[in-house]
């Protein structure tokens, strides 16, 4: 699969989660657990920090979430 990141003016672009919305339902960890991933500490959903993005996967994410809280972000 080829990766892309979405591009604004050459500013690279990373998915966020807003954790004060979050249920924490981890759909978006089965969707995208290459991206996604439950902080047992912290208790919370982050994302990992990675070169790339996967586009579609995230979007997909972005998609399905029941809170509506994932989104790119510079
Ligand atoms: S899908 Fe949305 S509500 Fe569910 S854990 Fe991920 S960010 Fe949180």
């Amino acid at each position: 699969m080829k990766y892309s990141l979405p591009k604004k003016a050459g500013v690279r672009m990373i998915p966020v989660v807003d954790l004060g919305r979050c249920s924490r339902c981890e759909g978006c960890i089965e969707i995208a657990p290459e991206v996604f991933r439950y902080n047992k500490e912290t208790g919370c959903i982050e994302v990992i920090d990675l070169s790339e993005y996967p586009v579609d996967k995230v979007d997909e994410a972005i998609k399905n979430c029941p809170e509506d809280c994932i989104f790119w972000d510079e």
